[in-house]
């Protein structure tokens, strides 16, 4: 499988080198040429398949020609038996039409896990023999860092830079980031928002006088490989469900659209997704822009969800290109204007196509909270504020009766102790796997949100490619 830009210009790569670029240099992301299908046939055998099977089996057709399957195979193992639970993605049963699917049991309590233990194992596999040493520079909004964090520690040829807007992450999160101690691991809080962090790194890439110097990556929701490993998880839930007979909907707790948009991918890839419901907080470009085709940012609110407070969704512009039958240079143009005015205006086709398949809902604080204590009241479920968004749109989005809807749980509610307990009264514990968090040294730079301030810091510490 070959990989191909957005926005048409950058070279067409090999997944070994789609992986280790992150952005292109173009601007744009990287995709697939095309979508490999799985047949009626294929997708029914991956019943009683385990998590690592479902893996190869839809995964192997994008590693094509670079990872063989029984390759493929001893990584995911590997990553994935690093999960707490031996479903690795367990479905939890709501009531008579809601699941939820908890993609939280990796290393650091969130969905992000299962994209990035398999990254950092294919990163080490891509730089083995190589000289290069990589420079990952990242932005979180507080779960892919720590995620990224956890899978890159110590890890030969790769520093790893990961920007978080300060005082904007929970305790958790930020201390499961700035208690990493190893050398390769650089955590900066950035006096501005998560938007501002990812500014700067796309910033970064972009600037040839920086990006030359050194070998950057990006373990984003921009890197393919991440959103390649997040269409598992809808497989293996669906087929559970009845899949390929039986259509299954999706509600996703969605901030840059990259697990939304793997949704997409499996349904591009032949998996019957009924609906894919794209759940988002008060920071609502997403709702919007899917509901009256006005995509134009506003500023970002701070909200208990702080993972899903975001205005730029970067993959979005993955769907866009699809959407307009793939059109690289209508691409470039339209994410030009919106570079240049902060909003634009989806075009007829976007809009229809997007309808086919998403619907979208805002949830706020106050219905955040009450799809919290119905899961917990009424189910017995504690779950957590993104997690909770997700819950809320998926019971009232009118679906019929007899479609089940999945809600994704994307993180441990033990992230978010403080809201989960505002909102129900219980207060999560956390789990043995990180116990002694909050004992543990920190450490991490304090840096204004200005590009020449960061890339003299990240310039100092990174090392120069050969
Ligand atoms: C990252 C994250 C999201 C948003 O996922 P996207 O792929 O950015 O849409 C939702 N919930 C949690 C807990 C997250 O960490």
């Amino acid at each position: 499988m070959r990989y191909i830009s957005t926005r048409g210009t950058a070279p067409v790569l090999t997944f070994d080198m789609a992986t280790l670029g992150g952005l292109a240099g173009d601007g744009g992301l990287y995709l697939p040429e095309r979508w490999p299908t799985l047949t009626a046939g294929q997708i029914t055998a991956l019943r009683g398949a385990s998590y690592v099977d479902t893996a190869v089996a839809v995964m192997a057709p994008f590693t094509e020609g670079v990872i063989a399957p029984e390759d493929l195979r001893a990584l995911c193992a590997q990553a994935y038996g690093r999960f707490a639970h031996g479903a690795v993605t367990p479905l939890v049963q709501l009531d008579a039409q809601h699941w939820l699917l908890e993609l939280f049991h990796g290393p650091t309590l969130a969905f992000k896990d299962v994209a990035l233990q398999l990254l950092g194992l294919l990163f080490e596999r891509f730089l083995a023999g190589s000289d290069q040493q990589l420079t990952v520079v990242g932005a979180t909004s507080g779960d892919t860092g720590s995620a990224a964090i956890d899978a890159l520690a110590g890890r030969a040829g790769v520093d790893v830079f990961m920007l978080h807007p300060k005082g904007r992450v929970s305790d958790v999160q930020r201390r499961q980031m700035t208690t990493v101690l190893a050398p390769n691991i650089h955590n900066i809080a950035i006096d501005g928002s998560f938007d501002d962090a990812q500014a700067l790194v796309k910033a970064m890439f972009n600037t040839p006088e920086f990006a030359g110097r050194f070998t950057l990556s990006a373990v984003n929701s921009i890197n393919w490989a991440r959103l390649m490993a997040q269409i598992v998880y809808y497989f293996y839930a669906a087929v559970r469900l009845g899949a390929p007979e039986r259509p299954v909907a999706f509600s996703v707790p969605t901030g840059n659209f990259g697990d939304v948009f793997a949704g997409y991918v499996a349904a591009k890839m032949g998996l019957p997704v009924a609906r894919l419901i794209v759940a988002t907080n008060v920071n609502d470009i997403l709702h919007r822009a899917l509901s009256t085709g006005d995509y134009s940012a506003g500023t970002v609110t701070p909200t208990q969800s702080p993972s899903m407070d975001i205005q730029v969704s970067s993959n979005f512009e993955r769907l866009l290109f699809d959407l307009s039958g793939r059109d690289g240079a209508a691409t470039a143009a339209q994410m030009a204007g919106f570079e240049a005015r902060r909003a634009m205006a989806l075009t007829d086709a976007q809009r229809a196509g997007a309808a086919a398949l998403f619907s979208s809902d805002r949830i706020d604080a106050d219905n955040m909270a009450l799809g919290m204590r119905w899961a917990y009241e009424f189910a017995g479920q504690i779950i957590d504020p993104h997690t909770a968004i997700g819950l809320a749109a998926a019971r009232r989005a009118g679906l019929a009766r007899d479609i089940p809807v999945v809600t994704l749980a994307t993180a441990h509610p033990a992230k978010f102790r403080d809201a989960v307990e505002r909102a129900t009264g219980a207060r999560p514990s956390i789990p043995a796997r990180i116990g002694d968090l909050f004992e543990r040294e920190e450490r991490f730079a304090t840096l204004p949100a200005s590009f020449a301030d960061i890339t003299a810091y990240v310039a100092e510490r990174a090392t120069p490619r050969a």
